[in-house]
């Protein structure tokens, strides 16, 4: 059997994919810290060179430790990344949670993780963190346009 011809990789196409998904993400944080009442900054949200394994963009949120901020909040605005491109791909809290199996988070950047694991009570964080950015999805949209402008 031949091979099948060589299909080109559209790399602009993946890496404007990739930074439209972290702003969504970064934006998912943001209106979370906004619903709480905790003050925030986008530190930063930039390109980066996609690969197969790799997303070709980066961010992040900063928020201050002010005393809004509980262990359980911290969860939900941890858990609000992912949530927020899983809803913008249809996704729901269920399989985010499957995916991101809550025992291993090793799927979750480095940071969301350790504010996850800030309690036990991690399927309500996520259901949290959804019903939020469901009832502010119109804030998260406008949120991570305004982040991509
Ligand atoms: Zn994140």
């Amino acid at each position: 059997m031949k091979p099948k011809p060589h299909k080109a990789i559209d790399w602009k196409k993946i890496a404007q994919n990739d930074l439209r998904v972290t702003a969504y993400h970064e934006a998912g944080h943001a209106i979370v810290c906004k619903h709480f009442h905790i003050p925030y900054i986008l530190n930063y949200l930039k390109p980066t060179k996609a690969t197969l394994e790799k997303k070709g963009a980066i961010g992040q949120i900063g928020y201050f430790k002010v005393a809004q901020v509980t262990p359980f909040r911290c969860a939900v605005i941890g858990w609000a990344g992912v949530m927020a491109t899983a809803l913008l791909e249809g996704d729901d809290e269920q399989n985010c949670f499957d995916y991101h199996d809550t025992n291993n988070l090793d799927e979750l950047s480095p940071t969301d993780a350790t504010a996850v694991r800030k309690t036990r009570f991690r399927w309500r964080a996520l259901t949290t963190a959804a019903r939020i950015l469901r009832r502010r999805w119109d804030e998260v949209e406008n949120k991570a346009a305004h982040y991509l402008e």
